[in-house]
């Protein structure tokens, strides 16, 4: 199998140009970041808070995460239940960084994760994914933009359909990069054998072709 593992903080574009990416090489896009939301999803609907390690320890063996291809689109299931538009609410965001830095909620993701790329060529996204998940990935990336650039797109992606500001969305990236980048289990940072790519100046195409010539150049 060949596999491509993709790293960066929030907002760096990672899932629309995995995705991009990954449906021309025919290749599966396993969004991580899902996983962790549809924990953190589990843990909100009953109530329990994120900073509950304990009871959210406790809650893993009552939540079933899986997900499922529909025309090569992911969508997580959380019990049975297609969670996949429910884990994009803002709250779940925050949530899903807190308990992402419990190491019980990373193994209980990490099987699930490791399978899917054993059986199939993927191009997975997440943190951790060169550093701990994919540690032999075939290619690996580090995708970044300056936080202000970062910010600045997701405002432009959701100012129609959203009150919410670009100081408030730049405030909220920060603070995640820095929950991220702080944690003592799987922090963000680049695999020493990760190609960095920094995206402030690179228009979408720029950076789905650097990604695909790439691996055309692992794959020869
Ligand atoms: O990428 P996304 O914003 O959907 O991820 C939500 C949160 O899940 C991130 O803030 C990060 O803390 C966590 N995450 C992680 N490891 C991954 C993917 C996401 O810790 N492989």
């Amino acid at each position: 199998m060949f596999n491509i593992a993709i790293d960066g903080p929030a907002g760096a574009g990672k899932s629309s140009i995995a995705r991009a990416a990954a449906a021309q090489l025919g290749f599966i896009y396993v969004d991580t970041g899902a996983l962790y939301r549809t924990v953190a999803l589990g843990a909100l609907k009953r109530g329990i808070r994120p900073e509950e390690t304990d009871a959210i320890v406790a809650l893993l063996p009552e939540l079933e995460v899986a997900m499922e291809f529909v025309d090569g689109e992911q969508r997580v299931l959380l019990n049975g239940e297609d969670v996949s538009e429910a884990i994009r609410q803002p709250e779940v965001s925050g949530a899903a960084s807190t308990v992402s830095a419990i190491p019980a909620v990373r193994q209980f993701l990490f099987d699930l994760q490791q399978n899917m790329a054993k059986e199939h060529d993927v191009l997975m996204d997440g943190r951790d994914i060169g550093t701990v998940v994919l540690p032999d990935a075939q290619l690996k990336i580090f995708l970044t933009a300056t936080p202000e650039e970062r910010a600045r797109r997701r405002y432009e992606q959701i100012k129609d359909t959203s009150d919410v500001t670009y100081e408030e969305i730049l405030r909220d990236i920060n603070q995640r990069d820095y929950q991220d980048t702080h944690r003592e289990i799987a922090p963000l940072k680049q695999a020493e054998d990760a190609v960095y790519l920094d995206t402030t100046d690179m228009s979408f195409d720029e950076v789905v072709d650097a990604i695909l010539s790439l691996t055309k150049e692992r794959q020869a």
